[in-house]
């Protein structure tokens, strides 16, 4: 039998036996009467983790972003970001329409911005400028091929950001894999966001779910707009116990995911056909082919490998917790063939 392998992102694992067992013996209520104590638990563990004082647990990293920024903006506001931000590129054109806030984009390496780049673009009190009033970072870069911020990165965002009366968001979507490559400690990101974004269901492993982290006061805020958007949601603790789960298991594991990509990356970058390899940090590896992308990932696919191409000669490669080291050796094998 031919092995088939998923490359194409750390959102396609599927909930491992431990992780159903959990998930079938979850405590449950109906979370919109806060009634669901398992839902409670993962928001409280979540915050501890990170040293915030609440959490709000969310169909989607999406809709945590979307909930932050909508409370930390008012409309005609106007939020910083790299360039590559998740939030501006791949939600749908949701900061315009769900906060009537307009975005300032920067240049950033790989995704990172840093003090000086923002500075000079959070706008003057004037009648002619939108109201510069958060700043969104992400940790790590999705688009930036997993590249990370450090926290002595952030320290400096995050003192020009309080001296100007700016809130700093997190989309901490891959969070776990920035702190395993940096090795920062979680509960030290709490003295620098006011929100963040923690993924459960891209390298955690979860079939749903982020936890969109802040205090008390905004998560009440949070809570209320997540309704309005339709995610107040019932016995959602099934859910939740995957991410409880997560936490205390899938976390310490990530280092492999790291190290397989760290092999794919150093195999390809020893091919000819591919002419650059991003410097690979965490569980992304995007290269460039001196084909089109597309005719190497229908190479793959004959193989039983599934990658994505992110340009006309980009291909990205995603490991995560159902890629096994069987796989990496069959991808390996397959990609010297060519
Ligand atoms: C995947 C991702 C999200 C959220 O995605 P959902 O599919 O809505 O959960 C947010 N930010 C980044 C950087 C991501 O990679």
């Amino acid at each position: 039998m031919q092995l088939t392998v998923d490359l194409r992102s750390d959102t396609v694992t599927k909930p491992t036996p431990g992780m159903l067992e959990a998930m079938w013996s979850a405590k449950v209520g109906d979370d919109v009467f806060g009634e669901d104590e398992t839902i409670i638990e993962l928001e409280q563990k979540t915050a501890a983790i990170f040293g915030m004082e609440a959490g709000l647990f969310c169909p989607s990293g999406t809709m945590t972003n979307q909930i932050a920024i909508k409370c930390f903006t008012q409309p005609l506001d106007e939020l910083i970001a790299d360039q590559t931000a998740h939030v501006y590129r791949y939600e749908g054109g949701g900061i315009a329409f769900n906060s009537g806030v307009s975005t300032r984009l920067l240049n950033g390496y790989r995704g990172i911005i840093t003090a000086e780049m923002i500075e000079p673009e959070i706008n003057a009190e004037n009648i002619h400028f939108p109201h510069t009033s958060l700043v969104v970072l992400e940790n790590t870069v999705n688009k930036g091929g997993g590249s990370c911020y450090t926290l002595a990165d952030i320290a400096p965002i995050a003192e020009l950001c309080r001296a100007k009366g700016l809130k700093l968001h997190l989309d901490g979507a891959r969070i776990f894999n920035a702190l395993t490559h940096t090795g920062d400690k979680a509960i030290d990101y709490g003295k620098y966001f006011n929100g963040i974004s923690v993924c459960l269901s891209k390298g955690l492993g979860t079939p749903v779910g982020s936890v969109l982290l802040a205090d008390v006061a905004t998560i009440k805020f949070a809570r209320r707009i997540r309704k309005v958007l339709g995610g107040g949601w019932r016995q959602a603790g099934f859910l939740a116990a995957a991410g409880i789960y997560a936490l205390d298991h899938h976390v310490e594991r990530l280092k492999i995911d790291h190290a397989h990509a760290a092999i794919l990356g150093e195999e390809l970058s020893k091919l000819s056909w591919v002419s650059n390899v991003v410097p690979v940090e965490t569980n992304i590896v995007l290269f460039d082919t001196v084909e089109p992308a597309a005719a190497i990932l229908a190479k793959l696919a004959i193989h039983g490998i599934k990658a994505s191409d992110t340009d006309k000669h980009r291909i990205r490669f995603v490991t995560h917790l159902d890629v096994h080291p069987e796989q990496v050796e069959h991808v390996i094998k397959v990609l010297k063939s060519f």
